[in-house]
């Protein structure tokens, strides 16, 4: 209570106010930006708003992102939603802002603390349901319209699986009804969400086909630079396939390794053990059971299945 009251009264104070989030943004980080935009922009109309950052095609329909120049920066607030680690957040002029605010729900690390003032909530599903909670709270006061509710559902819903990950909990399901209420056609977005390219669901299949595992229960596919050109997938689909691999009976683990110009980036996911603390190891962190990773090629992914495998001998109770 006291964080979000801080957060208003900032955002009362301040003329300008710029909503940040994190590179290769995803559904909770525009349901967020947009979320958080759509409440300031509506409760206070005099207010400039901005969502920055970069864009993304899947969840493209809940929001266009804003270009500002520098200038804008000059005695506003900045507001960095859903974003653990200062490199990961997508534009690096937030910290001409004259104030730094962080809203989020990640595990916090060393390079987690680059605000003024902090609301973390590592319990919360999505940041999304944060700002839902955050309007929810001062709705005496804030004003919410369709295409913020819109954002914010989609937001929670990408996050939690479809409600189905742990974490979710009464409150999640409050916020999403009290978002429904605001017209949000449940249909409509899984429609959005789950509508697949041919090549997409061709290269599902490959990767069936062709994953890698470990006798200790990892599962791995190499999603390399010559795999993405055969499907014509963009990075955002290429990442979104992770999925594929989920719940494999005595597979606990999975991960997929995506390869680019300067480096493999790893997206890896559990149904059991813990993972985070392996992640952190490669650059990388996020959450308990889905967290994010760096190596810089593929000569180093056997020292990681080595760590994972490693991990999962050691981790004798699933989570
Ligand atoms: P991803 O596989 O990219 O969806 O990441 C899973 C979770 O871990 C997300 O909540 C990310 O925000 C977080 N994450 C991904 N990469 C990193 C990283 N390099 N450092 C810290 N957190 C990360």
């Amino acid at each position: 209570m006291k964080e979000k009251k801080v957060i208003l009264n900032k955002i009362k104070e301040y003329e300008t106010i710029i909503i940040h989030a994190h590179n290769r943004p995803d559904g909770d980080c525009y349901g967020a930006q947009f979320g958080l935009k759509d409440i300031i922009k509506n409760s206070f109309p005099n207010k400039k708003v901005y969502a920055v950052g970069e864009e993304s095609d899947y969840v493209g329909f809940v929001g266009k992102i804003d270009k500002i120049p520098e200038s804008t920066y000059e005695g506003a607030l900045s507001i960095v939603v859903d974003t653990a680690v200062e490199d990961r957040i997508s534009e690096p002029n937030y910290k001409l802002a004259k104030e730094i605010i962080k809203i989020d729900h990640h595990i916090p690390s060393e390079n987690s603390y680059y605000a003024d003032y902090y609301w973390v909530d590592t319990d919360k599903p999505s940041c999304s349901q944060m700002i839902a909670e955050f309007y929810d709270t001062f709705k005496k006061e804030l004003k919410l319209t369709y295409a913020g509710a819109l954002a914010m559902y989609v937001g929670i819903v990408t996050d939690t699986g479809g409600f189905r990950y742990r974490g979710v909990d009464r409150k999640t399901h409050e916020m999403a009804g009290m978002l429904l209420d605001f017209g949000v056609d449940v249909a409509e977005v899984d429609i959005k969400l789950s509508t697949k390219s041919l090549d997409e669901v061709k290269v599902k299949g490959y990767i069936l086909m062709n994953f890698e595992q470990t006798e200790e229960g990892f599962a791995y596919f190499r999603m390399t630079k010559e795999i993405q050109e055969k499907y014509n997938l963009t990075n955002e689909e290429a990442s979104a396939t992770v999925s594929t691999l989920a719940g494999i009976e005595g597979y606990p683990v999975w991960a997929l390794f995506i390869e680019s110009d300067n480096e493999v980036r790893i997206r890896l996911r559990s149904n059991g053990p813990e993972i985070e603390s392996v992640a952190k190891r490669y650059e990388g962190g996020g959450h308990a059971q889905a967290a994010g990773a760096k190596l810089k090629s593929y000569d180093e992914l056997d020292a990681f299945v080595k760590d994972i495998n490693e991990h999962l001998k050691n981790t004798k109770k699933p989570l």
